[in-house]
Order: C-alpha cells, then sequence, then structure tokens
C-alpha cells in the first residue's frame, strides 16, 4: 500500500525496503519511502502531506492548531534523519502556531543534539510549565540532574 499526498494528489513512490525483525525471531520485509511525509491529524480527518507540499504549497486554508500539528510532525521527521537544524526551524514554527509541551520538549531535544544545554533544559522546563506530567521533557531533565 502507498501513500497519496492529499494536497498534490501524488503518489509518495515506496522504492525503499526495511527489515523488521519480531520477538520471536520472523523477519518480515516492508516497504517504505525514502521521502519525507507526515500524516496530520485536520478536521477533515488524517491527511498525508509530501515534502514538496510542505515547501512550496499555500497551506493558509490550515487552522493555527493543524498547522502547529504539521510543522511538529515534520520537525519529527527531520529530526528522525539527524537534519537537526530544519527540525528545530519546523518546531520553532510549530510554536509560533500553538505552544504545545510536545513542540517545547521536542525544540529542547533539537537543542541538546547541537549542543546547547542551557536552552535544551530552558525549553524542558517550559514544556513542564505548560504540562506538569510532560514525561519527555521531565525525563530528560532528570537525566542532566
Ligand atoms: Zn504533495
Amino acid at each position: 500500500m502507498s501513500e497519496i499526498c492529499d494536497l498534490c494528489r501524488r503518489e509518495i513512490q515506496e522504492n525503499q525496503q526495511e527489515v523488521w525483525t519480531t520477538d520471536v525471531g520472523e523477519k518480515f520485509v516492508i516497504p517504505c519511502s525514502d521521502e519525507l511525509w507526515i500524516e496530520a491529524t485536520t478536521i477533515n480527518g488524517d491527511i498525508v502531506i509530501c515534502l514538496d507540499c510542505y515547501r512550496n504549497k499555500s497551506l493558509e486554508s490550515f487552522s493555527s492548531v493543524e498547522l502547529a500539528e504539521i510543522h511538529y510532525e515534520f520537525g519529527l521527521e527531520f529530526f528522525g534523519k539527524g537534519k537537526i537544524q530544519t527540525a528545530k526551524n519546523c518546531f520553532e514554527t510549530a510554536l509560533a502556531y500553538k505552544v504545545e509541551p510536545r513542540s517545547l520538549a521536542a525544540l529542547g531535544n533539537c537543542f541538546e543534539k547541537l549542543d546547547d544545554l542551557g536552552e535544551a533544559k530552558h525549553f524542558w522546563s517550559r514544556a513542564l510549565a505548560v504540562d506538569p506530567v510532560c514525561l519527555e521533557a521531565r525525563l530528560n531533565l532528570e537525566r542532566f540532574r
């Protein structure tokens, strides 16, 4: 099953394969893509957005809550690919639309990777201030106590 971008209707090519191993040692192959794309929750349900659309299409039809989600999700994808500076920009943009503990915590994680522990702790603390049970922020702060 391949994904279709809901904005440009383009099929996202699944030209890569990943081999996963289960707990009992069975191997199975899943198709995946080396393209970046996300699934975001909107008022019209879950939609898929490709990187081209994220970069080049007007996203102004989305609400600020949806935009916060879209930028946050792309931030996670970039972070996962080791593109920390780009991920940081996404999380900062997400926060400009809506201040959410998950984006604050994720931004802290970026600063940690960029060797700026002072800023990392600042954002993890802000995440905890917004949401005292934000597990990610709390665990990260405890690591550096
Ligand atoms: Zn697209």
